[in-house]
């Protein structure tokens, strides 16, 4: 072992050591509206002027811009009068509130949910099971009554999942050639931000969210315009109850929620559904087959353990759900972005 591998250690040490310190900085200015204010101010503010129009005490905002200068997230100034702040334009991409593609629901998720279930992670690694009851006091019999167990709660999570879909949507949506497939089912579709991708990018085709019937509400209240007619709703629970003939069928991020035995389930009756020659797509966040990476999935199947009843799978372990359920000419498509494709066919 060189020395220079030595001197490494303790540098990977820290950084890990202080990951969720990282976190909770970004997600806290990002809650304060430190972005949103420098987004809309004409030019750079100080520390004093940003911590009174955003309410709070001067030295805890000057730190915490400090940090935020340190991670890159806000560019600084020293001027006469002192420093001044700016946005980076990874900022003002990602953590302004009115950016299209901001990413500002999800990281609040990350903050006042997923945060909480992983305060558990200990337990949920001895349980082999998810932390509601010790994180919120709600039973996690019923995966998603956990999960919504709130309207808000529920909505949060919407807005949440959702946001993702400006980064990555197209890539997942472009990594088929579908255009064959015009009437398409999203199950579990949420609140729409893939079928919108799917119509915008394949002109003939018509995409219906298939979701429990209060997600299927809010959807229609608050995601998608009711100009928009190529998207349609259909209101139901994908065990229990009919799902209807189509050429295509999206699953994104449904099976990575699921153990084995329910996966095979939905599959089985997808299959059933099909019209002969249709498809599915799974739309999830590969593992390598050889347990290497990537590491952003690896940590995505720690918080399926924490929140949800399954895990994230490698490329071969959807091909087996998928051969097992009766698809066959199963197609992987890396996108080199978080989410990657696979489509089988009937
Ligand atoms: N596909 C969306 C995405 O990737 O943004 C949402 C994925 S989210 C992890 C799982 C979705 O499945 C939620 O919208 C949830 O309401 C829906 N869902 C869960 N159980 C369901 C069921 N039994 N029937 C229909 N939809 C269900």
């Amino acid at each position: 072992m060189s020395s220079t591998q030595d001197l490494d250690y303790p540098q990977i040490l820290f950084q890990y050591n202080n990951g969720f310190l990282v976190s909770k900085i970004m997600f806290t200015a990002c809650e304060l509206g430190v972005f949103d204010l420098l987004l809309e101010s004409e030019g750079p503010l100080s520390s004093d002027a940003i911590a009174e129009r955003l309410g709070t005490s001067a030295s805890g905002m000057e730190r915490l811009l400090d940090a935020c200068v340190g991670l890159k997230l806000l560019g600084v100034e020293m001027k006469s009068e002192g420093a001044f702040y700016r946005n980076t334009e990874l900022s003002n991409l990602y953590l302004t509130k009115s950016s299209p593609k901001s990413q500002y629901h999800n990281l609040m998720y990350y903050s006042k949910t997923i945060y909480l279930c992983w305060h558990y992670l200990t337990d949920a690694v001895r349980d082999g099971k998810n932390q509601y009851e010790r994180a919120f006091g709600v039973s996690s019999k019923d995966l998603f009554g956990a999960l919504y167990r709130s309207e808000e709660e529920m909505i949060k999570f919407m807005y949440g999942l959702n946001a993702i879909w400006s980064i990555c949507g197209r890539d997942v949506i472009a990594a088929f050639d579908l255009s064959a497939f015009t009437v398409i089912y999203d199950l579990g579709g949420c609140a729409g931000g893939l079928a919108q991708e799917c119509i915008s990018l394949y002109p003939n085709s018509t995409v219906t969210i298939y979701d429990l019937p209060k997600v299927v509400q809010v959807a229609k209240e608050r995601f998608v315009p009711p100009e928009e007619r190529r998207i349609t709703f259909h209101e139901g629970d994908f065990f229990k109850d009919p799902i209807p003939e189509a050429d295509l069928y999206i699953l994104a991020r449904i099976l990575h929620d699921w153990a084995d035995d329910k996966c095979m389930q939905l599959l089985a009756k997808i299959h059933k559904a099909s019209k002969p020659g249709g498809g599915v797509l799974l739309v999830e966040t590969l593992l390598n087959e050889d347990k290497t990476g990537p590491i952003e999935t690896q940590l995505y199947s720690m918080n399926m353990l924490v929140q949800a009843e399954g895990k994230e799978r490698t490329p071969s372990q959807y091909s087996k759900l998928l051969t097992a359920a009766g698809f066959r000419e199963i197609q992987v498509k890396k996108t080199g972005k978080l989410y990657d494709a696979i489509l089988g066919r009937k």
